[in-house]
């Protein structure tokens, strides 16, 4: 099924509201199975209305409309569609029952304008809207079908879950079903590379890359007869690109770092303690943003200057001087530090140099060394970011500490 979604309301066409419906209409109907081919946006205006609707059904069997559902003069999208599909308005008694009983509700007077509400295409299925008063509808004829949703999002949602998506799943041909995976430490066109031959002869199931935040997300989607078939060639699929690529995925349910990590520490029982300079608390911040981290997290420390690392983490004064507060030697010096005090079974550590100032002719900005010792075990690692600004150099290191925390603590 070639879907169009058409959003109405003069108010987006002036730029007032975001069209957040379409965006989320789009994604559920690519669940089904339901191509959509087309966006378009028009004011209540029933002329222009028409004719974008009549474009629609020249290459597409379906159109799904938000807005224009309400009780005032400038909501037309029932007159528009009907007349499109060749039926007429007509009262729907159940839609004006509810009407009523929804006024009697909240006490207040219902205008003839309200009871406008229940008057709908005569050979639609009726959608009743529980957050609102206007209800929706789904009709078909002669090949056109058109599903018509309220403006307001909480009401287009709900009815879209209630009644729309039972209704177009009856119609839908295929079902997609797709996968993401989430990596890390590849970008991405090293990941289309590794990936080219794979990417380019793809039909079904199709591979497609999204870059975010010095991470990479792959998607792996089959559109297929029937939800098992589709599963199936997405498993395999998966399995092709984990061999080349699986020591970067992290995820393969679209999660975060932070909760990827923070599920296994759970699972595992792993108590954890972090010092932190140069992320000044973003990696605690990034981990407690995960619900139920309490039964392992115990303490971030931030140890910015020189006196915090030695004062509170007991690093010695001559590491510092000899290699530096960005080095190596300092960051295990702090894990070890933090791990004597805390008697967490994990300790990570990281110092770096966030900039813009701070650089120096060996150790630039971008620069960032991080430790974690877990158990008697100890690891190092250092990154270079490409220095983009401060903000980005602080959240990478923050996210390849979550990197490096989860190698240690998978196997
Ligand atoms: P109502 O009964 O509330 O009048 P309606 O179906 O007539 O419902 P509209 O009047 O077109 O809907 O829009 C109502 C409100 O819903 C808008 O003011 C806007 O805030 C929101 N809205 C409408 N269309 C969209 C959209 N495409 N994306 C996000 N919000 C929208
Ligand atoms: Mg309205």
């Amino acid at each position: 099924m070639k879907a169009t979604i058409i959003s109405v309301g003069t108010e987006l066409l002036f730029g007032q509201t975001t069209d957040t419906n379409s965006v989320y209409l789009s994604r559920q109907l690519q669940l089904l199975g339901i191509d959509v081919m087309y966006h378009h946006t028009v004011g209540d205006n029933a002329a222009r209305f028409r004719r974008i609707l009549e474009l629609s059904y020249d290459d597409c069997d379906l159109v799904v409309t938000t807005g224009g559902l309400g009780p005032t003069q400038d909501d037309l999208t029932k007159e528009t569609v009907a007349e499109a599909l060749g039926d007429a308005l007509a009262p729907d008694p159940a839609s004006l029952a509810s009407i009523e009983a929804f006024f009697a509700r909240i006490g207040r007077e219902m205008t003839d304008n309200n009871r406008k509400q229940a008057l709908l295409p005569s050979k639609a299925d009726i959608f009743p809207n529980r957050e609102g008063t206007a209800p929706g509808f789904a009709l078909e004829t002669g090949g056109r079908a058109a599903v018509c949703l309220p403006g307001p999002p909480r009401e287009m949602t709900a009815m879209f879950e209630r009644s729309a998506r039972p209704w177009l799943a009856g119609r839908a041909e295929g079902i997609i079903y797709h996968r993401t995976l989430r990596t890390f430490g590849i970008g991405e066109s090293a990941l289309e590379a590794a990936l080219e031959d794979l990417i380019s002869a793809q039909t079904d199931p199709t591979l497609a890359t999204y870059a975010k935040e010095g991470e990479c997300s792959l998607r792996i989607a089959s559109k297929r007869a029937d939800a098992a078939e589709a599963q199936r060639a997405v498993a395999e699929m998966q399995g092709a690109v984990m061999d080349r690529i699986g020591r970067y995925v992290y995820s393969d349910s679209d999660e975060e770092l932070a909760q990827v990590v923070a599920g296994r520490l759970i699972e595992r029982g792993l108590s954890i303690s972090s010092a932190e300079s140069c992320t000044g608390g973003m990696f605690a911040a990034a981990l407690t943003d995960i619900p139920g981290i309490s039964a392992v997290f115990d303490r971030g420390i931030v140890a910015y200057s020189d006196r915090a690392k030695t004062e509170e983490l007991g690093v010695p004064r001559e590491t510092i001087e000899r290699h530096g507060a960005v080095s190596r030697e300092t960051a295990l010096a702090m894990a070890r530090g933090l791990k004597a005090l805390t008697g967490s079974r994990v300790a990570v550590s990281v110092t770096g140099i966030a900039g813009p100032e701070g650089a120096t002719d060996e150790k630039p900005v971008g620069l960032a060394h991080m430790a974690c010792v877990f158990d008697d075990r100890e690891r190092c690692e250092e990154i270079r970011t490409r220095n983009v600004s401060r903000v980005w150099n602080r959240r990478y290191a923050v996210l390849h500490m979550l990197s490096m925390l989860l190698r240690e603590i998978s196997d």
